[in-house]
């Protein structure tokens, strides 16, 4: 494919590996907590962020798949804190954007001294650090084989990282959003798991049964987002190595939200 506007859904590149994967084309939702970790008190732990760029580096050049990730920022900073004590929510929803930009950083850098080209594009423009979001730009440097790390979310305040994962996904035209949990819990449950020990997990699950249960696995405008645009999600544990790779091989992993 040549032409950015020609992007069909179920895209994708040659792999090395021949095997083809169930998703050609993703949006990779990772909150920033999945940068921290329990052995360092680090915001970003290095070796965190290196295991989950190694895996999709992988996931781009073997498997061929396009990847694209919204990167959250709640290690650093999340606007509801702030509003919480009192903090006009714009401003302190900015505060969060901009945490967003720091990630990405850390991944972009960890994704290229892997090898893996990578681009970061922000919703809020900084021309010195890195691209403006394009939409044609992007589908263009994922067709070319580039990661491309999407920063400053949606760019308005009073949103998550939830709600722009599910936008990219429909303007670039990606099959999956690829929701990936760090809390332990892998996928959506009839109950929450950690207090109820007879919670079952759904290997699939409509988007109305999340909806109509309140099952609060992403927020509910990215939810009825990916409803209304019949895109599916993904929900499942990014923290165990293997799990990026198996998911968008199409094996049993998570839930599916669809
Ligand atoms: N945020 C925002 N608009 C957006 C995306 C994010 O205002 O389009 C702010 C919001 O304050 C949010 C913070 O950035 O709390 C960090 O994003 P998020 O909470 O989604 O991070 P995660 O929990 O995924 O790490």
């Amino acid at each position: 494919m040549t032409e950015a506007s020609q992007a069909t859904r179920g895209s994708g590149r040659p792999g090395t590996t021949g095997v083809t994967p169930r998703w050609g084309r993703v949006v990779l939702k990772l909150s920033g907590e999945a940068f921290a970790s329990d052995s360092s008190d680090d915001t970003i732990d290095a070796h965190t962020v290196e295991r989950i760029a190694r895996e999709i580096a992988e996931a781009s050049s073997e498997l061929g798949v396009e990847v694209s990730v919204m990167i959250g920022g709640g290690n650093i900073w999340r606007g509801q804190t702030g509003a919480g004590v009192g903090m006009d929510r714009a401003t302190s929803d900015t505060m969060g954007m901009l945490g967003t930009v720091i990630n990405a950083l850390a991944l972009q850098d960890a994704l290229e001294r892997l090898g893996q080209p990578t681009r970061v594009m922000s919703a809020i423009a900084m021309s010195e650090v890195c691209e403006p979001y394009i939409r044609r730009r992007a589908v263009r440097h994922l067709e070319k084989g580039r990661v491309v790390v999407f920063a400053s979310g949606m760019g308005r305040p009073f949103f998550t990282t939830d709600t722009p994962a599910a936008l990219r996904a429909a303007e670039i035209e990606a099959e999956v959003v690829m929701k990936g949990t760090h809390s332990g819990v892998d996928g959506v449950y009839s109950a929450d798991p950690r207090l109820d020990a007879m919670a079952t997990r759904y290997d699939e699950i409509s988007f109305m049964e999340v909806i109509s249960g309140d099952l609060r696995v992403m927020d509910l405008t990215a939810i009825t987002f990916c409803k209304d645009n019949n895109l599916p999600i993904l929900v499942f544990d990014v923290m165990t190595t293997g799990n990026i790779r198996d998911a968008l091989l199409g094996e049993q992993i998570g839930t599916l939200i669809r």
